[in-house]
């Protein structure tokens, strides 16, 4: 599992791995929710404009329908799927399979984010990448929601959160909250 607040280099470091593993002439098979449900097949990108090809899915029960006989599996935004994908996840390991999960692991409100933290402690191997504060350049830890919108999912980038430490987030949530 990778996993961090937004902007910390979990797509990179998800893209990274699988090209390893296509480099090793490995099957692998790449998921994303559809969180609309527009299109049937997309690209996985990075903030830094890296990508590779991948298939929406609705549920977690689609992939175990998709995944042939992929030997590595990606699945990036892990958080938006519900709890049934630690299951899903399960039956593949056990078939032999490596499966690389990235997400985020706490929402707007610094909570933990859907099936993550079950996610982890099923994991054998997890790494947690930070990204950068943007109000100070300390390692950020938080995704600090800009607009003020206050459903759990919210789709935005940078014009919409930003990475903060978790000094610069709390204050940010205490002027809120002021205001
Ligand atoms: P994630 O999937 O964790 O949201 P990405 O892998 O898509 O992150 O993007 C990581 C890239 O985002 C970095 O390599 C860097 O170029 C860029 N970036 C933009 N804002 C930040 C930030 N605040 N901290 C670190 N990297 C940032
Ligand atoms: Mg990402
Ligand atoms: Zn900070």
């Amino acid at each position: 599992m990778i996993c961090g607040p937004m902007f910390s280099g979990k797509t990179e470091e998800l893209i990274r791995r699988l090209v390893r593993a296509q480099i090793a002439k490995q099957d692998t098979a790449i998921f994303k929710p559809n969180l609309d449900n527009r299109y049937s097949e997309e690209f996985i990108v990075s903030h830094n404009k890296r990508r590779i090809r991948s298939v929406l899915v609705s549920t977690p029960q689609d992939i175990l329908d998709k995944v042939n006989c992929a030997e590595v599996i990606g699945i990036d935004e892990a958080q938006f799927f519900d709890a049934s994908l630690i299951e899903v996840c399960r039956e593949l390991a056990l078939q032999n399979r490596r499966i690389i999960l990235a997400g985020l692991e706490k929402d707007y409100l610094g909570k933990p984010f859907g099936p993550m933290p079950k996610l982890m402690i099923e994991s054998e191997y997890v790494t947690k990448v930070l990204a950068i504060c943007m109000e100070c350049g300390n390692p950020a830890n938080f995704s600090f929601r800009l607009s003020k919108e206050s459903n759990l999912v919210v789709v935005g980038e940078s014009d919409k959160y930003e990475a903060r430490c978790r000094k610069c987030f709390f204050d940010g949530i205490k002027e809120e909250v002021n205001k």
